[in-house]
């Protein structure tokens, strides 16, 4: 039997396969969320700030996004928190002095990849994977030294299952309201263990972004190279962290984002 950590993510667990694509897809309420406008909600002279926890969740949550802010020439940082140097414990292949450089280095591949590396610039906060929600008030000190009052800011959803996601959601959710700031939060993991018109998710906040035929391709293309995250550890037996099932399901031509 799996045993299951009590993180603080209460009954968002993710575990075994989740809810398929096809189940995502088959809901009608999906296809019906209102659209992000992108023009009005991202206005031109506003910087975005993409505040990920692990490397490949700028492009697992937001590839689409980012694409079309790009193309939009919108000032783009992205604030990369952890470098996610605990994905494989105990490895021989990956240790969590080489995951320090390899998953940076893969979401630099990604970005270049969705022909967007000119467009983004990265900042590493260096936070502890895995340990976010014990440096909360780190992760406070340091984006309030980033962020300025004209920022838009887009984050994980501080209810997406994943500690280290949900601790990055509510700081950047508390910094957006004490300083009156504009907060995306992406769904990723949220796609996993919540189901079509799961009442955990606050559907009636939430904004789609379509993405095109050649914008989900891209964004296949760009996850392909988050390689430490796709093969099994062969010196530890761990499965990979992103599985078939987890990637088809990111592949939704959607990006969901819930904004209060
Ligand atoms: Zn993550």
């Amino acid at each position: 039997m799996e045993v299951i950590k009590d993180d603080g993510v209460g009954d968002r667990i993710i575990f075994g396969d989740g809810t398929s694509y096809h189940e995502w897809r088959g809901w009608s309420g999906l296809q019906s969320l209102r659209q992000l406008d992108l023009v009005t909600c991202f206005p031109e002279g506003r910087r975005v700030l993409i505040i990920a926890p692990h490397p490949d969740d700028e492009i697992l949550g937001c590839a689409g996004l980012l694409q079309q802010l790009a193309e939009l020439k919108r000032d783009i940082v992205l604030v990369s928190v952890t470098n996610g140097t605990q994905s494989h414990p105990d490895s021989q292949l990956y240790t969590p002095h080489q995951l320090n450089t390899i998953r940076p280095a893969e979401t630099h591949a990604a970005l270049d990849v969705l022909g967007i590396s000119h467009a983004v610039k990265r900042i590493a906060l260096n936070l502890m994977d895995g340990e976010i929600t014990a440096q909360q008030d780190w992760l406070y000190k340091a984006l309030r030294k980033l962020i300025s009052s004209d920022d838009i800011l887009v984050c994980t959803f501080d209810k997406d299952g994943h500690p280290d996601h949900e601790a990055t959601g509510k700081v950047a959710q508390q910094l957006a309201s004490e300083s009156h700031l504009i907060c995306y939060q992406v769904l990723i993991w949220a796609w996993h263990w919540a189901a079509p018109d799961d009442r955990r998710i606050p559907w009636q906040n939430a904004l789609k972004l379509e993405l095109t035929p050649q914008q989900l391709q891209d964004k296949n293309k760009a996850i392909l190279c988050f390689k430490s995250q796709l093969e099994t550890d062969t010196s530890t037996g761990q499965a990979p962290i992103l599985s078939p099932q987890t990637i088809q399901r990111i592949l939704l031509p959607y990006e969901v984002y819930i904004c209060d």
